[in-house]
Protein backbone atom coordinates (compact mmCIF):
# COMPACT_ATOMS: atom_id res chain seq x y z
CA UNK A 1 0.00 0.00 0.00
CA UNK A 2 2.70 3.37 1.21
CA UNK A 3 5.15 1.53 -1.07
CA UNK A 4 3.46 3.61 -3.96
CA UNK A 5 4.60 6.53 -2.54
CA UNK A 6 8.08 7.97 -1.80
CA UNK A 7 9.40 9.95 0.71
CA UNK A 8 10.38 13.32 -1.86
CA UNK A 9 13.97 14.05 -1.99
CA UNK A 10 13.02 17.49 -0.31
CA UNK A 11 13.93 19.08 -3.83
CA UNK A 12 10.77 20.97 -3.75
CA UNK A 13 10.36 24.37 -5.26
CA UNK A 14 8.06 26.52 -2.61
CA UNK A 15 7.81 29.37 -5.70
CA UNK A 16 4.53 27.85 -7.26
CA UNK A 17 4.52 28.72 -11.27
CA UNK A 18 8.55 29.57 -11.70
CA UNK A 19 8.88 26.76 -13.36
CA UNK A 20 6.08 26.46 -15.67
CA UNK A 21 6.85 30.14 -16.52
CA UNK A 22 10.54 29.27 -17.95
CA UNK A 23 9.07 26.72 -20.13
CA UNK A 24 6.40 28.37 -21.68
CA UNK A 25 8.60 31.62 -22.11
CA UNK A 26 11.65 29.38 -23.87
CA UNK A 27 8.62 27.62 -26.26
CA UNK A 28 9.52 24.35 -25.00
CA UNK A 29 6.25 21.76 -25.98
CA UNK A 30 4.45 22.24 -23.03
CA UNK A 31 0.81 20.74 -23.21
CA UNK A 32 -1.32 23.67 -22.12
CA UNK A 33 -4.31 21.20 -20.98
CA UNK A 34 -1.51 20.51 -18.38
CA UNK A 35 -1.01 23.57 -17.65
CA UNK A 36 -4.26 24.54 -17.33
CA UNK A 37 -5.61 21.20 -15.49
CA UNK A 38 -2.80 22.09 -12.86
CA UNK A 39 -3.39 25.87 -12.60
CA UNK A 40 -6.75 24.44 -11.89
CA UNK A 41 -6.31 22.70 -8.86
CA UNK A 42 -3.95 24.92 -7.78
CA UNK A 43 -6.31 27.46 -7.37
CA UNK A 44 -9.55 25.27 -6.21
CA UNK A 45 -6.75 24.39 -3.31
CA UNK A 46 -5.78 27.77 -2.84
CA UNK A 47 -9.89 28.53 -2.14
CA UNK A 48 -11.19 25.65 -0.43
CA UNK A 49 -10.88 25.64 3.38
CA UNK A 50 -7.89 23.63 4.78
CA UNK A 51 -7.50 19.47 5.56
CA UNK A 52 -7.93 18.73 9.05
CA UNK A 53 -7.47 15.36 11.03
CA UNK A 54 -10.02 12.58 12.07
CA UNK A 55 -8.83 9.78 14.18
CA UNK A 56 -9.94 6.43 13.47
CA UNK A 57 -9.74 3.61 15.86
CA UNK A 58 -8.57 0.44 14.44
CA UNK A 59 -6.16 -0.72 11.69
CA UNK A 60 -7.22 -0.20 8.49
CA UNK A 61 -8.49 3.26 6.68
CA UNK A 62 -12.06 3.76 6.75
CA UNK A 63 -13.93 2.47 3.20
CA UNK A 64 -15.55 5.82 2.86
CA UNK A 65 -12.87 8.06 2.74
CA UNK A 66 -13.52 12.06 3.62
CA UNK A 67 -13.20 14.20 0.49
CA UNK A 68 -10.79 16.37 2.04
CA UNK A 69 -9.34 15.72 5.99
CA UNK A 70 -7.17 13.14 7.13
CA UNK A 71 -7.79 9.78 8.56
CA UNK A 72 -5.41 8.85 11.20
CA UNK A 73 -5.00 5.19 12.06
CA UNK A 74 -4.77 4.63 15.77
CA UNK A 75 -4.39 1.36 17.36
CA UNK A 76 -3.11 0.34 20.18
CA UNK A 77 -2.14 3.53 21.82
CA UNK A 78 0.13 3.77 18.11
CA UNK A 79 -0.11 5.98 15.31
CA UNK A 80 -0.10 3.74 12.75
CA UNK A 81 -0.64 5.35 9.66
CA UNK A 82 -2.48 8.65 7.63
CA UNK A 83 -4.83 8.22 4.90
CA UNK A 84 -6.46 10.78 2.76
CA UNK A 85 -7.21 10.41 -1.04
CA UNK A 86 -5.04 12.12 -3.38
CA UNK A 87 -5.78 16.58 -3.54
CA UNK A 88 -5.08 16.00 -7.36
CA UNK A 89 -8.54 14.73 -7.52
CA UNK A 90 -7.63 11.24 -8.99
CA UNK A 91 -9.98 9.59 -6.20
CA UNK A 92 -6.96 7.57 -5.18
CA UNK A 93 -6.33 6.74 -1.83
CA UNK A 94 -2.96 7.82 -0.12
CA UNK A 95 -2.38 5.66 2.82
CA UNK A 96 1.59 6.84 4.73
CA UNK A 97 2.77 4.56 7.40
CA UNK A 98 3.40 6.42 10.68
CA UNK A 99 5.23 3.56 12.41
CA UNK A 100 8.90 4.32 13.42
CA UNK A 101 9.92 0.51 12.01
CA UNK A 102 8.37 1.27 8.49
CA UNK A 103 10.08 2.58 5.56
CA UNK A 104 9.47 4.84 3.86
CA UNK A 105 7.68 7.01 6.74
CA UNK A 106 6.40 10.02 7.59
CA UNK A 107 6.01 12.62 10.59
CA UNK A 108 2.37 13.68 11.23
CA UNK A 109 2.69 16.79 13.41
CA UNK A 110 -1.09 18.43 14.49
CA UNK A 111 -0.57 22.12 15.68
CA UNK A 112 -2.74 23.41 18.56
CA UNK A 113 -5.74 24.01 16.05
CA UNK A 114 -5.66 21.23 14.52
CA UNK A 115 -3.91 21.32 11.38
CA UNK A 116 -1.90 18.38 10.27
CA UNK A 117 1.51 18.96 8.81
CA UNK A 118 3.20 15.95 6.88
CA UNK A 119 6.87 15.58 6.40
CA UNK A 120 8.77 14.93 4.06
CA UNK A 121 6.87 15.27 1.06
CA UNK A 122 4.58 13.15 -0.67
CA UNK A 123 5.32 11.71 -4.12
CA UNK A 124 3.60 9.50 -6.43
CA UNK A 125 5.42 7.81 -8.80
CA UNK A 126 2.51 5.98 -10.81
CA UNK A 127 -0.65 7.50 -11.90
CA UNK A 128 -1.14 11.13 -11.23
CA UNK A 129 2.45 11.54 -10.34
CA UNK A 130 1.42 13.93 -7.69
CA UNK A 131 4.36 14.86 -5.57
CA UNK A 132 3.10 18.16 -2.93
CA UNK A 133 3.72 18.98 1.04
CA UNK A 134 1.06 19.29 3.34
CA UNK A 135 1.69 22.25 5.66
CA UNK A 136 -0.48 23.28 8.52
CA UNK A 137 -3.70 21.63 6.63
CA UNK A 138 -2.21 22.93 2.92
CA UNK A 139 -1.46 21.13 -0.23
CA UNK A 140 1.58 22.85 -1.18
CA UNK A 141 2.68 21.41 -4.44
CA UNK A 142 5.81 20.79 -6.29
ZN1 LIG B 1 -3.79 12.06 -7.75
Amino acid sequence: MSRKWSAGDGSCRTVIGTDQLGELSEGVAVNPMTWLLKGCRRLKDWWTPVRRVRIAAGDVLPSEMPSKDLVLVRYGGDDWSVGFLCPCGCGESIELALLKEVRPRWDLAIDSSGLPTLSPSVWKKGGCKSHFWLKNGVVCWC
